[in-house]
């Protein structure tokens, strides 16, 4: 029997590979997604690791274990009298996977109602656009497809020092769905998935500490941010260790015992859990036949600016090639492949990418750091506001951190803003549209902003760029 043909196969169904496949409905073509994920319920699930085990699910922790630790610390300063506050873990976790069953199953409503058709299986790209489907009883099946787009993600990077178990070393996914508060939890790797599962746990009791091999915090942010924030998790009892390296973690029964080394020689601790948070790898395990003849760019999948690989009619976006590992930057090149495919324009701006950590502070950023600006010899005007100056900062209690923004010297265009603080994920995207527009300073100081908002700190520090700030001392 012929195959069956399509005008469009996704192999991947995350956030990168289900908005392509729609947006490329929606452009008229024919298309399927296939995707293997078998949620945590037992049945086939849409959405990759962002919906199941990533962005979703870590925000719902995030804010769980938020609510907690108001009703704990802040009540009292609100006039807000409590009575025993007590957190049952199973509680959170079934909440969170409520959300991702919601979500996930959502998407599988908008193939239907986009007539994306679903490919429940193991996709590998053979020879020609010929796509082979290895369904969950192992049954397989061939398709055609004019365009076929790559969209595998990504999965957990290991390290041998610490092999996953799953019992009592886990990884991100582990740390998602334990149903105890760890009394110590060990971390290593200080990045954006350490930092928000070590906060989650800490909040709700644990006693974290956080390896990092690194000895600059957070090296991929501005500095002063960095700093500033590790001024503020230092306050809540995050017990970062910096310049330390995990050599050794033996896991037993009720416990693991990690071996690390540091600057002041080698040093053992015993935790009830350790998580392996030092990265992620692109997925790339049996996806391509190598008759394809498919370059790589090491782990990765090598993809031009425009994510097409160096096989005609084949395009891999999203964790499996070059650029940020995060979910709007691979729907972002989703939809831009699909309209390419569809012969419309389409384009990514991988210069305004926002970035954020969901820690409290949040942290967020956009555009380049001032250590690039310095690396790229740019001449640039820094200012800061802090939000223990904004009015609405001071109402919320929400007054740590601060907005800094970069302009450059000559043409006050935007370089960068960078955020630690309440709300800063929202906040960013202020920075991020005067980036895309390619706008300067006073493009964002001159914009009139609600009173009072945390958004009038973007604009001030804006404004001090100028030095026309109204509500701190402007740099003399
Ligand atoms: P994935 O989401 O990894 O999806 C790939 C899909 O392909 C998977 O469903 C997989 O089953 C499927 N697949 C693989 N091989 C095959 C095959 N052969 N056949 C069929 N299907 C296949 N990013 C953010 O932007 N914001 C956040 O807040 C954030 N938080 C995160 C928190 C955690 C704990 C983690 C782990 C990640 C987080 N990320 C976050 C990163 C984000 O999840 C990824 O960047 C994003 O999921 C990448 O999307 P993708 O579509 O490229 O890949
Ligand atoms: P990210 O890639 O942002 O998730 O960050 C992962 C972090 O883990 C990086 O900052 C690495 O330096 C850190 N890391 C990797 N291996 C080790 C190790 N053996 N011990 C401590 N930190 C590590």
């Amino acid at each position: 029997m012929a195959a069956k043909e399509f005008d469009v196969i996704v192999i991947g169904g995350g956030p990168a590979g289900y908005v392509n496949a729609i947006r490329a409905a929606q452009l008229g073509l024919k298309t399927a997604c296939v995707e293997k994920w078998i949620g945590k319920s037992g049945k086939p699930a849409l959405g990759g690791t962002c919906l199941n085990v990533g962005c979703i699910p870590s925000k719902a922790l995030l804010e769980s274990s938020a609510l907690y630790v108001n009703a704990k610390d802040a009540s009292a300063e609100h006039g807000i009298t409590v009575g025993d506050i007590k957190m049952d873990p199973k509680g959170m976790i079934e909440r969170k996977d409520k959300i991702v069953t919601e979500l996930t199953s959502g998407i599988a409503m908008l193939f239907q109602a986009n007539k994306v058709e679903w490919l429940q299986g193991a996709g590998k790209l053979l020879k020609d656009n010929v796509v082979e489907v290895t369904d969950h009883e192992g049954k397989v099946a061939t398709y055609k497809a004019k365009d076929v787009v790559l969209a595998t993600g990504s999965v957990p990077m290991d390290i041998p020092s610490a092999v996953v178990d799953n019992k009592r070393i886990i990884d991100s996914e582990g740390a998602l769905n334990l149903t105890e508060v760890p009394k110590r939890l060990g971390v290593i790797g200080a990045g954006v998935i350490g930092l928000e599962m070590a906060s989650v746990w800490s909040r709700l009791g644990s006693e974290v500490v956080i390896f990092e091999a690194m000895d600059n915090f957070l090296s991929a942010a501005d500095q002063q941010i960095a700093k500033d924030a590790a001024k503020h998790f230092k306050k809540q009892g995050l017990d970062i260790r910096l310049g330390a390296k995990v050599t050794e973690s033996k896991a037993s029964a009720k416990d693991v015992v990690v071996k690390y080394a540091d600057k002041d020689g080698d040093h053992e601790e015993k935790f009830d859990y350790l998580l392996v948070a030092v990265g992620r790898k692109a997925f790339t395990d049996g996806i391509v036949d190598e008759a394809v003849g498919l370059e790589m760019d090491g782990r990765l999948v090598k993809a031009d600016d425009n994510c097409k690989t160096n096989i005609a009619n084949v395009w891999a976006i999203g964790d499996l090639v070059r650029g940020p590992m995060l979910a709007h930057k691979g729907s972002a090149e989703g939809i831009a492949v699909a309209q390419r495919i569809a012969g419309q324009y389409g384009r990514v701006n991988y210069d305004a990418v926002p970035w954020v950590i969901y820690t409290h502070p949040e942290i967020a950023w956009a555009g380049k750091t001032q250590e690039q600006c310095k690396a790229d010899g740019i001449d640039v005007v820094t200012s800061s506001f802090p939000f223990a100056a904004s009015g609405r900062a001071k109402a919320m209690g929400a007054t740590e951190g601060l907005v800094k923004v970069i302009a450059d010297a000559k043409t006050d265009k935007l370089l960068g803003v960078h955020i630690v603080g309440a709300n800063a994920s929202e906040l960013i995207h202020e920075a991020v549209i005067v980036l895309e527009f390619g706008g300067t300073s006073e493009d964002l100081a001159s914009t009139m902003h609600a009173h009072p908002t945390l958004a009038e700190s973007v604009m001030e520090a804006a404004h001090g760029i100028h030095k026309s700030a109204i509500h701190m001392m402007n740099r003399k």
